[in-house]
């Protein structure tokens, strides 16, 4: 076994302990990582505070891990020691379903299996980044490009590439007029790089707090939803919208802000239902559409883009014992824009 200090979880929104955890002895296509900044997602605090159903305890959190490469299994071709390494949301999948064999690991038949709060095909329960390491298969690993530094480069693994895929999918470009809602982890990564991609990016966020930052970004417009004359004034505006926002929505509203054949990708997770009439989308032939994280050749994708383009995550660094606040922060959409973990501040 190989032992690691961690941040865990001991039960459903208790407060973090520094303990040491055991990882399973290399196999033959497994990296051991050193684990050097992890991300804090809003989905680990979903999962830590049991808010997406029971979860499972003791949890070490963490799916935005950016690393080097320690140790490699005995039949390990894609990484050697010193190779920096980041990991996202899976660990684990079929590699043979259609859906594994064409890059789509998340669709996995048999269930992707995820970096924390899951179990291995092994039954073992996983654990994910707020550790000093993590051993994973290395087709779960992917390569962070130079240039990038790894702690701008964590919050790529999850929140990078989940805004991506859906920006890639439904096109945005030079030409299309996009809408990201809540700027936030994910939503000031979708900002960077639709604007990367050449859209014209709007920013719709609670109130005015974050608009110089949202301008900064590349954003051409910036708009305080607070004010309902506000939304009211965005009526048939963007060809796509990027839901991030983590709570609930009036979705009729917002589906309002689409031009005809419009998109929007939602890719938070709020635990109450949509609310929408048939009309909304009926008329104007829209799209409500969801979107899960991404493959990890589209992550590969992203990261190299991310490298030619200068990208990389906006940050709070903090160690360890500044997590528990740093969880409040966020719930309260005070985060600028996303807290990194310095793993070597574990002390376990
Ligand atoms: P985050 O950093 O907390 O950002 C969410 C943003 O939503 C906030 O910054 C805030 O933006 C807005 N917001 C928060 N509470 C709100 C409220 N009550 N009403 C309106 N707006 C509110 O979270 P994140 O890490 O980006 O994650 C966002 C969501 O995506 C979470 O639900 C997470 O679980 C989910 N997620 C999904 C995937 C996927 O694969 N689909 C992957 C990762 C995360 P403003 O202050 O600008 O309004
Ligand atoms: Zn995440």
């Amino acid at each position: 076994m190989i032992s690691t200090p961690a941040l865990v979880a001991p039960s459903a929104g208790a407060a973090f302990e520094a303990r040491t955890v055991e990882h399973r002895d290399l196999r033959d296509d497994d990296v051991l990582i050193d684990v050097a900044f992890a991300g804090i997602c809003h989905s680990d605090i979903h999962q830590v505070r049991e808010e997406w159903g029971s979860a499972i305890f003791p949890m070490v959190p963490g799916h935005e891990i950016a690393g080097v490469v320690s140790a490699v299994g005995d039949g390990v071709t894609k990484y050697k020691v010193g190779d920096r390494v980041g990991v996202g949301c899976m660990v684990d999948s079929c590699g043979e379903c259609e859906f594994c064999k064409d890059g789509e690991e998340q669709f996995c038949s048999k269930g992707a299996v995820m970096t924390y709060n899951g179990k291995g095909y092994d039954g073992e329960p996983t654990k994910g980044g707020y550790a000093q390491q993590v051993v994973v298969s290395e087709r779960f690993a992917v390569g962070i490009p130079d240039g990038i530094e790894l702690d701008v480069a964590a919050p790529l693994l999850c929140a990078g590439i989940t805004v991506w895929s859906p920006l890639k999918r439904w096109g945005a470009g030079p030409g299309k007029r996009v809408a990201v809602i809540g700027l936030g982890g994910l939503g000031h990564m979708a900002v960077k790089l639709a604007v990367a991609l050449g859209a014209e990016v709007s920013v719709l966020s609670r109130s005015d707090a974050k608009k110089e930052d949202g301008l900064a970004l590349g954003a051409t417009a910036y708009h305080a939803t607070g004010d309902e004359g506000v939304l009211k004034s965005l009526k048939g505006s963007f060809d796509l919208i990027i839901n991030t926002v983590s709570a609930d929505l009036p979705m009729q509203t917002y589906i309002g802000l689409l031009r005809p054949l419009g998109v929007i990708a939602n890719v938070g997770l709020p635990t109450n239902n949509y609310d929408f009439a048939p009309g909304a989308v009926v008329g104007g032939s829209r799209v409500v559409a969801g979107s899960n994280i991404g493959g990890i050749p589209a992550t590969a994708e992203m990261l190299a883009f991310c490298a030619e383009h200068g990208i990389g995550a906006t940050i709070e660094k903090i160690s360890a014992d500044e997590v528990d606040a740093a969880y409040d922060r966020v719930v309260a959409g005070d985060v600028r824009y996303r807290f990194v973990i310095d793993t070597a501040t574990i002390s376990a």
